[in-house]
């Protein structure tokens, strides 16, 4: 019989990851069908339920879900109960595990922004939804002192916040709101600035003004495209990076925990860029309608 693994989302119809599993699937010779499903919130439930049976390996949760799926699934792992966020499903019998593969896909990700440099201390993060908390986490365990995060909708990132409070108990996070003098001021301090909202997803807009950007800055934008706030930042000579490589070890992550095989990443990776170049953007949201430009790195 052949195997399902669904990518659940709102909406999901452009996924990348979509042409990248299963390309890794049949590399490997596995009987299985990667596919999209598109619900939105009110219908979140019953699909989950239905994941249950041995028709399924699992599944991939995205926007704008990662958080609400949390209590529907019956076992989280350490990653998935730390950031309060699962973004593959796993089953076992008829009990599901949430994981969190977006923590490993950020480590990959922030470890290549800093490159040689030691890593900093304090960052900037733009947003507070699913993927803002797997970065949270991941800053919390490289060591950062000082993490501010700053939101539309300020209760989220107290939220946020909140969360984290125990362990983020030796160090400063902190959720401010979204005020323009006030964003400008913590990026004139700061070395790092990451955006988790989805600005720039669909549009081809910045979360921030141009004139907020330094050359001293590392910049991650976790949307898979290179971005106004990208563009920007280059233009200020800070460096940069795309949301590709987190996409990519995420995926590779999600595929072994499915099949218990190491993923096939050279040819992930690949079939990425090729279905970039085709003008699609990451599995978290929908094309502009242009097509996507290179890596920005
Ligand atoms: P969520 O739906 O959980 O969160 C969306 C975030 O974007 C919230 O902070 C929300 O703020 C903010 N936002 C959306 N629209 C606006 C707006 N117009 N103005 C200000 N803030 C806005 O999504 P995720 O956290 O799962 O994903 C967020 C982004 O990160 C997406 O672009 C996604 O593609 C990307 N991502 C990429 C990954 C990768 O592997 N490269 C992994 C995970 C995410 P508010 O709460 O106020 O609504």
């Amino acid at each position: 019989m052949t195997k399902r693994v669904v990518l659940i989302g709102h909406p999901v119809a452009h996924s990348l990851s979509g042409a990248m599993q299963q390309a890794a699937f049949d590399e490997l010779g596995i009987d299985a069908r990667y596919e999209l499903w598109d619900k939105p919130p009110i219908e979140l439930a019953d699909a989950v339920g239905e994941l249950r049976t041995d028709e399924f390996l699992g599944a991939n949760v995205t926007i704008p879900h990662k958080e609400r799926v949390v209590p529907m699934v019956d076992r989280l792992t350490e990653e998935a109960s730390a950031t309060g966020a699962v973004n593959t499903i796993t089953r076992e019998g008829k009990r599901l595990v949430g994981h969190n593969t977006d923590v490993a896909g950020f480590k990959v990700a922030i470890d290549k922004l800093v490159g040689r440099q030691k890593m900093p201390k304090q960052a900037v993060i733009l947003g507070a939804g699913g993927g803002a908390r797997a970065v949270v986490y991941g800053l919390i365990r490289e060591g950062f002192q000082r993490v501010i995060v700053f939101n539309r909708h300020l209760h989220r990132g107290e939220g946020l916040v909140k969360h984290f409070a125990r362990t983020a108990a030796h160090m400063e996070l902190r959720a401010m709101p979204w005020h323009e003098s006030i964003i400008e001021s913590e990026i004139a301090k700061t070395k790092v600035l990451i955006n988790a909202t989805s600005i720039g997803l669909t549009s081809d807009m910045s979360p921030v003004p141009a004139e907020l950007l330094h050359d001293e800055l590392l910049v991650l934008d976790l949307i898979y495209a290179k971005t106004r706030l990208l563009r920007d930042a280059q233009a200020a000579s800070a460096t940069t990076l795309d949301g590709e490589l987190m996409l990519l070890h995420q995926g590779a992550a999600a595929f072994t925990l499915w099949t218990g095989e190491p993923a096939p990443l050279d040819l992930m990776q690949s079939k990425l860029a090729e279905a970039r170049a085709g003008g699609l953007r990451s599995a978290e949201g929908e094309p502009t309608g242009e097509p996507a430009v290179a890596a920005a790195e």
